[in-house]
């Protein structure tokens, strides 16, 4: 079955620049799938729809079925996003950002509390939970911001980026972190402008360049060609 299709996506900014032009694109449930491209190709604009931050002019998406127009509340119950920039409650103890997240998606407290801190264990950010998001460092947040976009345990999650100016030692282990979320079975898009990243932990690809997929195919496919 379909996680993600996209047909025929255009967004023109209030500006008049068309950032993507017509951007169809499919992936399977269960597959790790990048969008690779270089910067102002459209990889956050595509993601700025998803997560309703920013509002499509024309096409369709739809998240296991839920499309976006007919269906936003279903389609945001199964979507995670874990954004390039850090957009939390700066003062709030990471603790308690998860548990907030979690109210939102209707979590029971007790089960929140639970999943908060199992996410916060798995990401090594459980001796950090009563400190203010501030006070982390820079690769502490991005992790932070991936529990908080797993805690409604979404059937597909998506990351912008997610190790753009990470240390090469934190990078190996998210990919590891990701590599076993998608072996139990959580379908993973990942947006990079680094093609090693890609190779390393994806299947399948879409190329995406001035708000155009220009290649959609298998990882072992375009290395071939490469
Ligand atoms: P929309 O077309 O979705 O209403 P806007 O064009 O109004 O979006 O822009 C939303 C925000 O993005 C504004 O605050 C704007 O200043 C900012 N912005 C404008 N140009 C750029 C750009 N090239 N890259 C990133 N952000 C931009
Ligand atoms: P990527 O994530 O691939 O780097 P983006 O989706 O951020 O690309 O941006 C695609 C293009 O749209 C870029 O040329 C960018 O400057 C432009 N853009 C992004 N946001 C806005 C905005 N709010 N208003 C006008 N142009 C924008």
């Amino acid at each position: 079955s379909s996680a993600l299709s996209i047909r025929q996506l255009t967004k023109t900014y209030s500006n008049g620049f068309q950032a993507l032009k017509g951007i169809d694109l499919d992936v399977a449930e269960g597959d790790f799938f990048a969008l690779l491209g270089p910067n102002g190709a459209g990889k956050s604009t595509t993601i700025g729809i998803l997560s309703s931050l920013v509002n499509k002019s024309g096409g369709t998406v739809s998240v296991f079925g839920h499309d976006l127009d007919r269906d936003p509340a279903g389609l945001k119950r199964c979507l995670g996003v874990v954004p390039q920039e850090f957009n939390f409650n700066q003062f709030e103890k990471i603790f308690d950002i998860l548990v907030t997240q979690a109210g939102y998606y209707g979590i029971l407290p007790k089960v929140a509390r639970e999943r908060a801190e199992y996410y916060l264990h798995q990401l090594g950010l459980w001796d950090k939970r009563d400190e203010a998001s501030r006070m982390l460092s820079g690769g502490m947040k991005r992790r932070l911001m991936i529990a908080r976009a797993l805690i409604h345990h979404p059937r597909l999650l998506i990351l912008d980026e997610p190790t753009a100016g990470v240390d090469i030692e934190l990078r190996r282990s998210m990919w590891n972190f990701l590599i076993e979320l998608n072996r139990q079975g959580i379908t993973i898009i990942l947006t990079t402008h680094y093609l090693e990243e890609a190779e390393q932990l994806c299947r399948n690809i879409g190329i995406i360049d001035h708000g155009r997929i220009v290649e959609n195919t298998s990882m072992r496919e375009l290395l071939k060609q490469l």
